[in-house]
């Protein structure tokens, strides 16, 4: 198998056990690839003083749990198992930074969309992953609104970080990069803005930093949540409510948040500048903020690093 887009990795962890990369496959038969039932995660592991360390792991571990609860998949292992199970990952790879992709899916079974006949399965990737949308992250992207709404809470909950629910992300993604932007705002069924392709979205309007709320058919961000507790923390009002779109063109700043992207500013939507059209103040503070958090240069006062060389707790089955 060409290795052209993961040269560095080694191992993958596939139903409790690591298999070569070559080795890593499923059969066209699985039902997942069908009928897009699996749900996952993106989380990432940061270089620190101490070596690797992953960000908010336990959050991410249950947020899939969640998520495969909603689609009554049952995960053959404890959180603490899978929290286990990415360490080992990592460390097969001998990464100190990357990305890990945990995936559960309904494997192989009989065909139609009844899902429960299909096994649960479940494979943990991880490999080095820098800029998300690019080197010209730093300075900002260009953004649109897309012309696909988000899907509606009662069509496809958008809580559930399940592969079915990027297929209207790719919808998004597409249109944008086609008419030469780097990402798509999703607006709610209402009109009123959701989030990116990827990422949760952010304004600051008057010195106040504001995002959509979780009814915005918005999956809610680790990345999110870290960077609301981080302006507290710093003085800044924070709101969680309904954002017309109009607020996109007219507030001071404007960024991205998500595990892959981090904190990425927002430079134009639809052309329009955002603020002067270069990173503001508060989004520079809060890049500031984050990175002390995931380098653990703030001696991770939020309890948010699980160092990758400590082996965890396993429960015994
Ligand atoms: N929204 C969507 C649709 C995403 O795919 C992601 C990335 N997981 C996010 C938001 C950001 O979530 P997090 O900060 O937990 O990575």
């Amino acid at each position: 198998m060409a290795r052209d887009f993961y040269p560095d990795v080694q191992w993958i962890w596939m139903n409790g056990r690591l298999v070569e990369f070559d080795k890593a496959t499923i059969h066209v038969m699985t039902h997942a690839l069908h009928y897009g039932s699996g749900v996952f995660e993106g989380i990432r592991c940061y270089q620190t003083k101490r070596g690797g360390a992953v960000f908010r792991l336990p959050e991410h571990v249950e947020r899939l749990f969640d998520s495969a609860k909603i689609y009554r998949m049952e995960i053959p292992l404890s959180r603490e198992e899978f929290a286990g199970a990415v360490l080992d990952t990592i460390r097969a790879n001998e990464f100190e930074a990357c990305y890990i992709r945990p995936l559960v899916y309904r494997g192989y079974g009989p065909m139609g969309v009844n899902p429960l006949l299909s096994p649960i399965e479940i494979s943990i990737a991880a490999w080095p992953w820098g800029r998300y949308l690019g080197e010209e992250a730093d300075r900002g992207v260009e953004a649109c609104v897309s012309s696909w709404r988000r899907s509606a809470p009662n069509s496809l909950p958008a809580t559930a970080k399940a592969t079915g629910n990027y297929l209207n992300a790719q919808l998004i993604k597409m249109e944008a990069i086609s008419n030469g932007y780097s990402e798509g705002i999703g607006l709610d069924m209402q009109g009123d803005v959701s989030e990116g392709s990827g990422e949760n979205l952010f304004l600051v309007q008057n010195g106040a930093l504001i995002t959509p709320n979780v009814a915005s058919s918005l999956l809610s961000g680790i990345t999110r949540d870290a960077v609301m507790t981080l302006a507290r923390e710093i003085g800044i009002e924070v709101r969680e409510e309904r954002v017309p779109r109009g607020l996109l063109y007219t507030c001071d700043e404007l960024f991205f948040t998500g595990t892959a992207v981090e904190i990425t500013p927002i430079r134009s939507v639809d052309r329009i500048p955002v603020g002067k059209g270069r990173p503001g103040e508060v989004t520079r503070r809060l890049i500031a903020e984050f990175q002390q958090a995931v380098s653990g240069e703030d001696d991770d006062r939020h309890g948010w690093l699980t160092p990758v060389g400590v082996p965890v707790a396993r429960e015994v089955s």
